[in-house]
């Protein structure tokens, strides 16, 4: 017997072929089947007459065919089929190109239905390339109707997949409902077996709009309650309470004091969210929204240090070697001060140590603070160096004795790349975890990092609090549905003195031009970035035209300069090396993918060259811009494009007028939708609560029952068929 657990292979029809197709896809059973929605629906509903057609409408018409035969236009290479089909008001010739098969399926005599446009051709009206099926074989299902339109991927088409889905659709009335009735009542929503079918196959536009609204509402209610029942499990934890004392507060203002700048706005109110979170004795896990060149960093070490001073380590966690470097460097800059055993600085921290209020838990005997604890000692751990900053001095030292030293608690502040959690690291008392440009680490490493625990008495363990950071710009009301599990400090405020970034549109015409600005700066010294337009179709062609654009530039171009390439298909180390001599000078030029490390700070540079501009999105290019403009040199973007279009221009224009990443954000969220941003594409949501990431009403209404849910019981107890729904739910969508 036919049921939803059916699987694929057992139903009528499809073929091995097919079924690996499927699976792929992950369908695997006919009730995943009936989980692949359709994203659109080509409206066929319109039946008409054939004499009473109209040029330029969409229609159906119904008839028999009396003429079908193959064409071959031998100028142009085509195959066209041409048909001539009569119903009792008239006739109408129907076209199709290069599909020389179709005579073998529509033959004289047959009785269709034709769905397409009618469009003028030199002998009249015609329907052009009109899906077809015939009649007689009950409800309609290609023509005369909404006509469902799904993704193909894995090269199934939206005609295989009705004729498949139509089949089994009565399966939809086994589907079990999940949600509350009352939810389903006060938002009135579809039952979920009639969304389904609705959603396939609905009786007008309608019913496809309430049934699309019923299962986007699932998909979001399921992430909200995933996000939320993530962030209740989280807090069941317990951490290390650091409490924000008189010396405390003086050590963190001294300390902002003796910076070169001032702090922004956003820097302190940020600084002081994580601080509050840290008095609690429950694990924070907030997420730092922060532009390029917005100073998360220093929001990290600020932070750190308040950890460090209460006699804790800090771990921070970042994607790749040259940016663990690079905070190496800066937290040893602004760090040295404290790092120096008998300055002024210290001294107060020694009577500050004395005196020191308890932390709030007692501490065994091994975890009390001894003097020296109280110092930031800074360690760097990559999988290829391992150093510590002491005495004023970096040193080498062996990635043994530098275990050693974070087991003992010597060394409190442990810079690192995913070394941190791959060697088996053990801390002494680990209370605070950082994860720089967090979307570049997968969630089982990041899950690693948070769950260090630290035993600090007689069974009372904690995990560490966490800080999570990103560069990408997700609007504040998406960060709520997609990163629902954290709490959010946004930077939305660039330090002061930091010089605009010219930026420029430059037709194909000035390229020479540009080319020779490009040289003159590099004569001044200055370092340039090149970046190759986006191929998504395909990761060899981005190869491809990267490598050709570098061939061009270092012979033709520049022969005299030196030009370095990176793509994303090179190895890690590869990559490595050549950011590395980049960062260091010894390149003038960089020819990059998209993949150009986004952290990175190469204050040398100046021009940031972006071909192909008008395939990026607004966000992505600004993050493209913040490369550039990080030292003290006037900086320049150009943006390169073919297109003449006025749309485009006018979209790349707002990169000139702003330089405010969530604003160019919140532009490309309207211009190209959700799944265009990045940070959001890598989210893992499913097709639905993507597309509707932009409906607020409806992510309100979402939020509002979940949170109700929540309230009345965190476990779910009291819905089992919920539960039960959420835990597969979640085994497929792969959140990151
Ligand atoms: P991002 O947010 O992109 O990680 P960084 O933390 O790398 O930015 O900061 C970029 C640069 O700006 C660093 O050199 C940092 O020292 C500097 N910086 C940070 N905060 C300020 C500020 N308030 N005023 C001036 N410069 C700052
Ligand atoms: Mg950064």
């Amino acid at each position: 017997m036919l049921t939803l657990k059916t699987k694929i292979e057992k139903l009528p029809l499809i073929g091995p072929a097919y079924v690996k197709k499927l699976h792929k896809m992950g369908i695997e059973t006919a009730g995943d089947l009936l989980f692949y929605f359709p994203f659109r629906y080509d409206d066929f509903s319109d039946v008409k007459k054939i004499s009473e057609v109209e040029l330029g409408e969409v229609v159906s018409v119904r008839g028999k065919i009396i003429d079908i035969q193959n064409i071959r236009t031998w100028k142009r290479k085509m195959n066209i089929t041409e048909a001539l089909i009569e119903d009792e008001s008239g006739a109408i010739k129907a076209v199709w190109f290069n599909q020389p098969f179709l005579v073998r399926n529509l033959k004289n005599g047959a009785h269709v239905s034709l769905s397409g446009k009618i469009v003028y051709l030199r002998e009249g009206l015609q329907l052009s390339n009109p899906s077809y099926e015939f009649l007689g074989s009950g409800q309609s299902l290609h023509t005369a109707r909404l006509v469902p339109i799904y993704h193909e991927t894995e090269g199934l088409s939206s005609k295989w997949l009705r004729a498949h889905i139509k089949p089994i659709i009565k399966l939809a009335d086994e589907i079990e409902e999940f949600l509350p009735a009352k939810i389903i009542k006060n938002q009135n929503l579809f039952g979920l077996s009639k969304a389904i079918r609705q959603i396939h196959f609905p009786d007008n536009e309608q019913k496809a709009e309430i049934a699309k609204k019923r299962l986007a509402f699932d998909e979001l209610f399921l992430v909200q309650l995933y996000m939320m029942l993530q962030k209740k499990k989280w807090q069941k934890n317990n951490a290390v309470k650091i409490k924000f004392n008189k010396k405390l507060e003086k050590e963190i203002k001294n300390f902002v004091d003796n910076l070169p700048f001032k702090l922004t706005n956003a820097q302190k109110i940020s600084s002081w969210n994580i601080i509050k979170d840290f008095e609690k004795d429950r694990p924070m896990n907030r997420l730092l929204e922060g532009d390029v060149g917005s100073g998360k960093t220093l929001v990290a070490l600020i932070s750190s240090l308040a950890v460090i001073k209460s006699g804790y380590q800090v771990a921070f966690m970042a994607p790749t070697e040259i940016l663990t470097r690079q905070h190496f460097a800066e937290a040893e800059k602004r760090f040295s001060l404290d790092c120096i055993k008998n300055g002024a600085h210290s001294s107060e921290c020694n009577k500050f140590q004395t005196k020191q209020s308890k932390p709030s838990y007692r501490l065994k005997p091994e975890f009390q603070l001894s003097n020296n604890l109280r110092d930031i000692k800074i360690a760097l751990l990559t999988g290829s160096e391992s150093k510590i900053y002491e005495s004023e001095e970096i040193k080498e030292i062996s990635k043994k004795k530098l275990l050693e030293k974070i087991k003992s608690g010597e060394v409190n502040f442990i810079i690192g790349t995913h070394s941190l959690i791959q060697e088996k690291i053990i801390f002494k008392n680990l209370a605070f975890s950082i994860i720089d440009e967090q979307h570049r680490f997968g969630i089982d490493q990041r899950a690693k990092i948070q769950t260090e625990v630290l035993e600090i008495k007689d069974g009372l363990k904690t995990v560490p609090h966490l800080l999570s950071m990103t560069a990408t710009p997700i609007p504040r009301t998406l960060a709520l549905t997609v990163y629902g599990d954290l709490d959010l400090s946004v930077l939305d405020e660039m330090p002061k003195e930091r010089r605009k970034i010219i930026t420029k549109l430059v037709a194909p015409a000035n390229r020479a031009s540009a080319y020779k600005f490009i040289y003159d700066q590099i004569r001044k010294g200055r370092q340039v970035f090149v970046i190759c337009p986006l191929i998504e179709e395909s990761d060899i062609l981005e190869v491809k035209s990267v490598t050709e654009e570098y061939e061009k530039l270092s012979k033709k171009i520049y022969p005299s300069l030196k030009i370095s390439l990176l793509h994303g298909k090179m190895k890690p180390k590869e990559k490595e090396e050549v950011m590395k001599k980049f960062s260091s000078g010894e390149t003038n030029i960089l020819v990059s993918t998209s993949v150009v490390e986004v952290g990175i700070d190469i204050p040398n540079a100046s021009v940031m060259l972006i071909e192909g501009s008008d395939r990026f999105g607004l966000a992505q290019l600004h993050q493209f811009r913040g490369r550039v403009g990080r030292g003290k040199y006037q900086s320049f973007c150009f943006l390169f494009t073919d297109s003449t279009a006025s749309r485009t221009h006018q979209r790349l224009r707002a990169l000139i007028k702003s330089d405010n990443g969530f604003e160019l954000a919140e532009q490309d969220l309207k211009i190209r939708g959700p799944g265009e941003l990045v940070g959001i594409r890598q989210s893992g949501l499913p097709d639905l609560a993507m597309a509707s990431l932009t409906d607020f009403e409806l992510i309100k209404k979402v939020r509002y029952e979940a949170d109700k849910i929540i309230m009345e019981n965190d476990d779910l107890k009291k819905y089992p068929k919920l539960a039960n729904k959420l835990k597969k739910f979640t085994k497929k969508v792969h959140f990151e």
